[in-house]
């Protein structure tokens, strides 16, 4: 069975520090939000069973939701967190504040015709689940077996087709054939020259042709952990 505990102080500060930051419109009208990690039920050799979180089935970093008018009086938060706790040990400073940011997101203030916030009986800040931008569900198998044909491969291949999303999600591909092919003595191969690439600020040396089997495991590993 997953255990909880309540987050420690300095997570709890972190999280006012990104609201504060990243989403004003809830730090203005005062939404409290409560953190609590999950850690995952072991076996008799301290191995975890199965996920701390799920989130719709699927195994999750971390989730949000909002409190029910009830339990907001008894409880006195707006919205709880849950994080999964062994993610959280092992997280950077930057990748704890981005999970901490993306659950944040969800949170979105129900407002009346003139934009006032609406509160209820308890006079706290209304709030609602805001989806993510962008949701979808692959199997590889069936990219594989229908290729082009599959929405796997179409919404793949759409992605890659975007600048905008690559420029958001994955990389900047630095340079282009030009300046990547002339002077370079590691780009032998002419029709494959070795590419720069800096993926999550990690700057990368590859093959063209492995960019886009690298944008794809990129995006299914950006995809795969939070909700
Ligand atoms: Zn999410």
């Amino acid at each position: 069975m997953t255990t909880y505990s309540k987050a420690p102080a300095e997570l709890i500060k972190l999280t006012q520090d990104v609201m504060r930051r990243y989403h004003g419109g809830l730090n203005d009208v005062g939404v409290l939000v409560d953190v609590l990690l999950a850690f995952p039920a072991e076996d008799a050799n301290g191995d975890a069973v199965g996920p701390a979180i799920t989130v719709a089935g699927y195994a999750a970093t971390a989730c949000i939701k909002i409190i029910s008018y009830k339990d907001r009086v008894v409880r006195g938060h707006d919205a709880e967190i849950t994080i999964d706790g062994n993610c959280w040990d092992v997280a950077s400073e930057a990748e704890r504040t981005a999970i901490l940011d993306h659950e944040l997101t969800h949170l979105e203030l129900i407002t009346d015709a003139a934009g006032s916030v609406k509160r209820d009986d308890a006079e706290r800040p209304r709030l609602r689940m805001r989806k993510h931008d962008r949701h979808f569900g692959w199997f590889d198998v069936v990219a594989h077996r229908h290729g082009e044909a599959s929405l796997e491969v179409r919404q793949a291949r759409a992605m890659l087709d975007s600048q905008a999303f690559k420029q958001c999600y994955l990389f900047d591909v630095n340079g282009d054939d030009e300046d990547t092919s002339s002077g370079d003595p590691e780009n032998e191969n002419a029709d494959d020259p070795l590419v720069s690439v800096v993926d999550h600020g990690r700057p990368l040396r590859m093959k063209r042709s492995r960019v886009a089997d690298h944008i794809i495991d990129s995006c299914k590993r950006q995809f795969a952990g939070s909700h």
